[in-house]
Parts: C-alpha cells; sequence; structure tokens
C-alpha cells in the first residue's frame, strides 16, 4: 500500500461537523491500508481573526509574536482532528511544526522551508498511526516558530509529501478542481482535468489562491503530484501534472485576479542614472517584493514612477522610502489600495499576435479603465480599480471562450 498526504482547507475544517466529515475521509484510506499524513489548515476566519487581533493592539507589532500568534488556529485543527479520527477507531497523533522540525529561514510571516527530517513523521506511521500536522508553521533555527505566508498550508503538504516520499499530495479544497477562472466568481467557469505545474504556477501566482503559489513552484522543483479535490463532494478533481508535448497550446487558458497589491507613485523624480536603484534597493533588502512597475517619460528633467507592492507591505515600504524620498526631493507620493490585478493566462500566446489588444478593448468594451499594463510570454495583466475586478473577469472570461456553455478549451 502507498504513502498518501491529503490537505483540508480553512473551510473544510471550518466548524466541528466538517471536521467529523474530514475524519471520516482520512478513516476511509487509513481503512485501505495506506500510510496517511494530513496537514490541516486553521478553521475558516480563524486566521483573519488572529492577525485582527494583534493590529488592535499595535499598528506595528513585533513580527515574532505575530507569528506566535498567528501560528495557532492550526494547532487547535490539527488537535480536534485527531480526536475526531480516534472517535472513529483511527488512532492518531497531532504534530506542530516545530515537532516534525519543519525548518525555515527566519524571514517572519512568508518564512521558506528549509527542510523536513522525515524521521518523526515516518515513527508515527510506522506505528500505523495517521499524522495529523499543523500546516502553515515551522520553526527557525533558533528555534522560533515562524509561518509560511498565507495559504501556507498548501506549502506545509506538499513538504511533507516530498519529504515521506508520498505517491500524491491530494489537496481537499471547498471548490471540486481547478476552473478557467474563479468558479465563485464566474457561474459559467470550467474544470480542468489536468493541469501543468507552469501554468498553475503563473495562475497562482497571478491570484488563483486554489493553490498557493509557493506550494506550486516546490512541487515542481521536487515532482510532487498534487490532485486538487473537493471535501464537500466525491469528483475527479484537478490533477497538476509535467508538461506533456500532447496538451494542446491553447491561446488563453484561464483569467486570474488579485486584490492584496497597492499602488505607490512618486511624482517628479529626477530623471538621472542610479535613481531607479535607490529607490529599489532598500525595497529589495527589505525583502518587499516590487511587482509592476512604470516610469514616464521624463519632462525637465523629472519623471513619475509608479510600482505595486503587496498590500501587507504598503506601511513597510512607504517608512523605508523616506530617506530616499527626502535626498531626492521627491515632492509627492501617493498610494492607492483600492486596487486589483486582472490576468489572462496561455502557453499559446507566446506565438499569436493580438492578444493584448483583445483584453485592452474588452476593458474598454466595459467602461474599464487601465492603470498599468505588464505582460511576459504567457500572460498579461493589467491592473484597474477594484470594484470592477469581477466584471473584468467575467468579460475577459466570455470574450476567451473559456466557459461551459461555449464548450470549447
Ligand atoms: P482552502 O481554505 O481550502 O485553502 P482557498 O480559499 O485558499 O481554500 O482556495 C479555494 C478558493 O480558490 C475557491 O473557493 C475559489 O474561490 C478560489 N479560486 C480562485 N481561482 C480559482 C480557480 N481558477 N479554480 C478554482 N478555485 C479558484
Ligand atoms: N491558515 C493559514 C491562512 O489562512 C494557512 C492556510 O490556510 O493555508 O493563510
Ligand atoms: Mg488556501
Amino acid at each position: 500500500m502507498g504513502c498518501i498526504v491529503q490537505k483540508f482547507g480553512g473551510t473544510s475544517v471550518g466548524s466541528v461537523e466538517r471536521i467529523k466529515h474530514v475524519a471520516a475521509r482520512v478513516a476511509r484510506v487509513w481503512r485501505e491500508g495506506h500510510r496517511v499524513a494530513v496537514i490541516v489548515s486553521a478553521m475558516a476566519g480563524e486566521t483573519n481573526r488572529l492577525i485582527n487581533l494583534v493590529h488592535e493592539i499595535s499598528p506595528a507589532p513585533n513580527e515574532r509574536e505575530v507569528d506566535v500568534i498567528v501560528s495557532t488556529g492550526e494547532q487547535v485543527s490539527i488537535g480536534l482532528l485527531a480526536v475526531a479520527l480516534e472517535e472513529l477507531g483511527v488512532p492518531a497523533e497531532s504534530c506542530l511544526g516545530f515537532q516534525i522540525k519543519v525548518l525555515t529561514d527566519s524571514m517572519y510571516s512568508k518564512a521558506r522551508i528549509v527542510d523536513i527530517k522525515p524521521s518523526y513523521l515516518q515513527n508515527i506511521l510506522d506505528r500505523g498511526k495517521v499524522a495529523v500536522v499543523a500546516g502553515f508553521q515551522g520553526v527557525d533555527e533558533n528555534g522560533n516558530v515562524t509561518t509560511l505566508g498565507r495559504g501556507g498550508s498548501d506549502l506545509s503538504a506538499v513538504a511533507v509529501a516530498a519529504a515521506l516520499g508520498a505517491d500524491v499530495c491530494e489537496i481537499f479544497t471547498d471548490v471540486d478542481g481547478v476552473y478557467t477562472t474563479d468558479p465563485n466568481v464566474c457561474a459559467n467557469a470550467r474544470k480542468l482535468e489536468r493541469i501543468s505545474y507552469e501554468e498553475m504556477l503563473e495562475m497562482a501566482s497571478l491570484g488563483a489562491k486554489v493553490l498557493q503559489a509557493r506550494s506550486v513552484e516546490f512541487a515542481m522543483k521536487n515532482d510532487v503530484a498534487i490532485h486538487v479535490l473537493s471535501s464537500f463532494s466525491e469528483g475527479s478533481g484537478t490533477y497538476v501534472v509535467k508538461e506533456e508535448p500532447s496538451m494542446e497550446k491553447v491561446l488563453v487558458t484561464s483569467v486570474a485576479y488579485k486584490k492584496d497589491e497597492a499602488k505607490i507613485s512618486l511624482r517628479r523624480v529626477p530623471d538621472r542614472p542610479g535613481v531607479a536603484a535607490k529607490i529599489f534597493n532598500p525595497l529589495a533588502n527589505a525583502e518587499i517584493v516590487v511587482d509592476m512597475i512604470i516610469q514616464n517619460m521624463s519632462q525637465e528633467g523629472v519623471t513619475d514612477l509608479t510600482f505595486t507592492v503587496a498590500k501587507a507591505d504598503l506601511r513597510r515600504a512607504i517608512e523605508i522610502l523616506k530617506p530616499t524620498i527626502e535626498e531626492l526631493e521627491v515632492p509627492e507620493i501617493l498610494t492607492d489600495e483600492d486596487i486589483a490585478k486582472v490576468s489572462i493566462i496561455g502557453v499559446g500566446m507566446k506565438t499569436h499576435a493580438g492578444v493584448a489588444a483583445k483584453m485592452f478593448q474588452v476593458l474598454y468594451d466595459e467602461g474599464i479603465n487601465i492603470a498599468m499594463i505588464s505582460t511576459s510570454e504567457i500572460k498579461i495583466s493589467c491592473i484597474i480599480k477594484s470594484k470592477y475586478t469581477e466584471l473584468a473577469v467575467r468579460a475577459l472570461h466570455d470574450a476567451f471562450d473559456l466557459g461551459e456553455e461555449e464548450g470549447k478549451s
């Protein structure tokens, strides 16, 4: 019999009833004779509740303590699931990140996994038990608790699957697979039977939160087979697989959106060599990821520079930029959190002209203004006003014929 890793997200363990349901599902595979490790997230809404509690006390809390607090949601779920399993006569043992030694670096709130030694988990499985592992959390080399970024239980699951050499990493969530776009936004989104790691990574990076982007990257590098399934229903789900030559190079395969970025505009920045480096180096040193950047045409030796960062990094970015802004005598710095990024993705785009033009036309037809644009070989992204996100997603999904009714792939 094989080794199976199953991960259940927040809504899948959102209530006592749901936890009992998950236990029954886990019991089923365990009774078939498989070695089973289960990774669970905090109950739905719990991580947000914990983050809000911290911010009620401090606007800029100590990052180490934030991770101590927000990692606790998962501790409750593993305990509850282990108890639910034992109620069904399935021996189970819960484990926290530090116990199984999910060793990470010390970047609190977005720590990277360095290593997981399989021995602790192997020992539980060898004793015939189900290992119930807290997702989202790790420990650094000094014993500090760390967390792996929002949605990080997916990464925990993939990393545990890699460490155990599991046959498959099953990600159970509240939708029954990966769709052409968020099925909760677009009713006629179509489920994909299979998707390549590359395309899934692009989708996840551009906001399709069904899988955390870093988990897909980790799975791709370590050859972990991912199968996305619903914990609410039975179904074939979606397999994330290596790109096969037979896979159709469809022009546009999906539409994604992201609402967690913010825009920073620096007005009248001196236009001379070295200025961009001066602005962006300190942000990079603070591990703040800058996404899109636009520099306007220079006039009278000054230019406007606009870029996006994660909303969660906005305050810190402004603080870090202050000394440079003063030194460069930049007269104005504007921020906008009311933005969203909509993207179309497809490997077939590489060889086709006119895809971007069509995207812009669709947005124009809906009366949606584009604030920023970025493109790569396999995606085009536009920044728009946040309130138009759903409208833009549906219009693009329709315009590129991705929907169920059209039956087109
Ligand atoms: P979990 O709590 O199980 O980790 P998440 O909320 O993180 O679940 O991810 C599942 C959600 O991802 C779905 O409810 C859906 O709204 C959203 N989603 C966004 N894009 C897609 C997509 N292309 N396919 C499927 N789900 C998507
Ligand atoms: N509980 C964490 C979060 O809400 C991790 C996860 O759900 O994957 O981000
Ligand atoms: Mg998730």
